[in-house]
């Protein structure tokens, strides 16, 4: 029999911001080095974070790095992204749920624009836990420091964290990766703030199940199989479940449900599960479907909607759009047209955050702050996220 998937700690995703060359990804080498010399994990040098594979998130081409590692308490999913446009996709689209983020600030250099511009983004995505690392503590004046960590916490504050009590952590990723025993302590601290202060995510494991289908494959004599990253909830072997949008509505029951090859009892929030389904066939199911506990989805075709259009430098377009543009969304797994209506602003221009409702040409399962991407011609031109959902 195949070995069972065992659940020893709880699982979070978290995640690298800041401005660029304040040490993100420097920072995300020294964390895995001081776990690994620490007996956890495998160290994961600067080039294999930085030289990530660029990925496709809910039809976006990103260039993001996932790196695992452990504490004694906590398993960690965490994403460090090269490129500022990365940030912005990857945080508005929600490709990477973060329970909690890093935000890597230089001592030397302090708040910069793209700094400011993080936070902003955590905050409307939802990211409600920050932990600061106050990276290159080695190479800056320890005053200046002073006087760059009020600035943080006035800049949390301002955008509604709680900035007189997030933890600053004072650190050194490049002198950590050398084995500098001072700073290597100093990573220690960092991650000890992350766990105690980064709660686990309680809103994951009791929702209402939902899995957006990702591929569909048939095993023969078993029957069809769908695979995913669990969204949210929980799914046992023998739950009803049911099947919603681009017009499929049918009920069915797990009857099988592994992870990694492996058979689990139940899979949960950020796993990844293959779901064995009772009675379906192959053509009943596709990619861009969902599959929820029953009656806990609705499925809509308008919506209002808060919307960032890339510039040109960041791949998005040179003109403005217009009411009746008509671009690709990408919502969770589906890929659908839809058609743009921007009232009485008539115009958005690449750069901007407009205020927008949608009009799909397919019938999806919509909810307020879902993310999505907006892609025309291969390529991703802007990012939002549902705010009322209309009809
Ligand atoms: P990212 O763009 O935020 O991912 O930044 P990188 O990790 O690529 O680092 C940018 C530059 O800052 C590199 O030259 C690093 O060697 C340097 N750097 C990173 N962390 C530190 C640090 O703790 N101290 C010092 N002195 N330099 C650092
Ligand atoms: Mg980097």
């Amino acid at each position: 029999a195949k070995q069972a998937y065992v659940r020893t700690k709880p699982h979070l995703n978290i995640g690298t911001m800041g401005h660029v060359d304040h040490g993100k990804t420097t920072l995300t080498a020294a964390i895995t080095k001081v776990l690994a010399d620490g007996g956890s994990g495998t160290f994961i040098p600067f080039d294999r974070i930085d030289r990530a594979p660029e990925e496709i998130a809910r039809g976006i081409t990103i260039n993001i790095a996932h790196v695992e590692y452990e504490t004694a308490n906590r398993h960690y999913a965490h994403v460090d992204m090269p490129g500022h446009a990365d940030y912005v996709k990857n945080m508005i689209t929600g490709a990477a749920q973060l329970d909690g983020a890093i935000l890597v600030v230089s001592a030397q250099d302090g708040i910069m624009p793209q700094t400011t511009e993080h936070v902003l983004l955590a905050r409307h995505v939802g990211v409600r836990h920050v932990v600061v690392a106050l990276n290159k503590a080695d190479a800056a004046d320890p005053e200046l420091t002073d006087l760059v960590e009020l600035e943080i916490r006035e800049l949390l504050s301002a955008h509604g964290y709680p900035g007189e009590e997030i933890p600053v952590v004072r650190v050194s990723g490049l002198r950590a990766l050398a084995g500098d025993p001072t700073w290597t302590a100093s990573i220690a601290t960092l991650l000890d703030a992350v766990d105690s202060y980064v709660p686990v995510p309680d809103r994951y494991t009791g929702a209402p199940f939902l899995l957006p289908v990702e591929n569909v494959l048939t095993i023969t004599g078993r029957g069809t199989v769908v695979t995913g990253a669990i969204e949210r909830g929980t799914v046992r072997v023998g739950d009803r479940v049911e099947v919603r949008g681009l017009g499929t509505a049918l009920t069915t029951v797990v009857t099988g449900l592994e992870t990694f090859g492996k058979p689990m009892d139940s899979g949960q929030a950020g796993d990844n599960v293959a779901l064995l389904l009772r009675g379906v066939q192959r053509g009943q199911i596709r990619r861009g479907n969902v599959v929820a506990a029953p009656g806990s989805v609705t499925v809509h075709q308008r919506f209002a909607a808060q919307v960032h259009l890339l510039t040109a430098a960041e791949g998005g377009r040179r003109t403005a759009i217009a009411s009746g543009y008509r671009p690709q969304f990408y919502l969770r797994t589906t890929d659908v047209a839809g058609e743009v209506d921007l009232g009485e602003a008539g115009l958005a221009l690449p750069g901007e955050t407009a205020e927008l409702t949608v009009e799909l040409s397919k019938p999806v399962p919509l909810e307020t702050g879902l993310g999505f991407a907006i892609r025309e011609g291969g390529r991703t031109v802007g990012a939002g996220t549902v705010v009322t959902v209309l009809d």
